[in-house]
């Protein structure tokens, strides 16, 4: 049956992605959006359609009176997510993730609705044990430049859990970890469009620190799979969705290098303030409950991920 969906950051990486599934699946998508880190043109083939609906709007700025539908979901993706981002925009961030998931929850309850929260493996900090699963604490600098986003979103998961308790609304919190492909802004700062973008220049790879950390990357169709998988799964605690093969940053670099077929070399550079030293999601808990796992390998993303942005070059 037609469905009503709220997608807060609509525009963005990943909210674009799912108003695409949805709008795809035959069901109408509000999106709110106020382009801060996102981009008109994710979202540019469905502002024809007449189930798509949007809002251009600062989601601290709602009203949650204007919004009459009673929804079936109510999703909270708006957020800078960059570490580039949510440095150039600390308050944005803290406001998004505070006052934002407080308004977007009071329109699922509103609507008696479920409610997923966009929550990050940046809850974890920079993390002691080598695999991250949702029972860790995390070890977040509560006072570090990236405190904006690590406290905003732990700020996020406590209030959704206080609706969860104090009003029984079904809420979701997924945590997500490294996520990339088409749609990501070239210039977003994240390694991976960073990493392409030099290529595609000519530019040695800059590497922060001496690219001894560790990420794992999902690609996006593999984590849009796990989400819609969450809406459904009667469980009520953090999920943790992402890809558990774990890569040093130089590793990345001589794949991306690797794919060019062509020598661009490495620039090494300062690190991060408190930037993690690895990450790596356990995901146990999700394949046991949504039987799910990603299956695109990180060479046949990057491959995807490049020509998605030399096709937007050639256009
Ligand atoms: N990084 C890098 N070069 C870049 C961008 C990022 O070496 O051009 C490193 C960064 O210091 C971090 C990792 O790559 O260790 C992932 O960074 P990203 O900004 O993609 O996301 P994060 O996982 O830090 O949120």
């Amino acid at each position: 049956m037609n469905k009503k969906i709220l997608i807060s950051g609509g525009a963005g990486f990943i909210g674009s992605h799912l108003c695409d599934f949805f709008i795809n699946n035959g069901d109408t998508v509000w999106c709110i959006d106020n382009f801060i880190t996102s981009e008109e043109i994710n979202i540019k083939h469905l502002l024809k359609n007449d189930n798509f609906i949007f809002i251009q709007k600062d989601l601290i700025n709602l009203n949650e009176e204007e919004l009459k539908e009673k929804f079936d979901y109510v999703l909270h993706f708006a957020s800078p997510a960059s570490p580039v981002d949510y440095l150039k925009y600390p308050l944005e961030t803290l406001k998004v993730n505070s006052i934002g998931t407080e308004k977007m929850l009071n329109v699922a309850l509103k609507s008696n609705c479920t409610f997923l929260f966009s929550s990050t493996s940046e809850v974890y900090g920079d993390p002691l044990i080598p695999e991250q699963n949702e029972q860790y604490w995390g070890n977040v600098n509560p006072i570090g430049p990236r405190s904006v986003y690590d406290e905003g979103k732990r700020y996020g998961e406590a209030i959704v859990m206080a609706y969860y308790r104090k009003y029984k609304l079904n809420t979701k919190i997924i945590r997500i970890f490294n996520t990339y492909g088409p749609r990501m802004r070239l210039n977003d700062g994240r390694v991976i469009p960073n990493f392409i973008y030099n290529a595609l220049n000519n530019q040695p790879l800059p590497i922060y620190g001496d690219g001894k950390q560790t990420r794992s990357f999902c690609y996006i169709d593999d984590l849009i799979k796990g989400i819609i998988k969450v809406l459904k799964v009667d469980y009520n605690l953090p999920i943790n969705l992402g890809n558990p093969e774990e890569f040093t940053i130089i590793e990345l670099a001589e794949k991306v290098e690797k794919i060019f077929g062509k020598k661009i070399g490495f620039k090494f550079l300062p690190p991060m303030p408190d930037d993690p030293r690895k990450r790596k999601p356990d995901i146990t808990l999700a394949k046991r409950l949504l039987n799910w796992e990603p299956v695109i390998k990180l060479e046949e993303g990057l491959k995807k991920t490049i020509q998605y942005y030399l096709t937007l070059k050639e256009s």
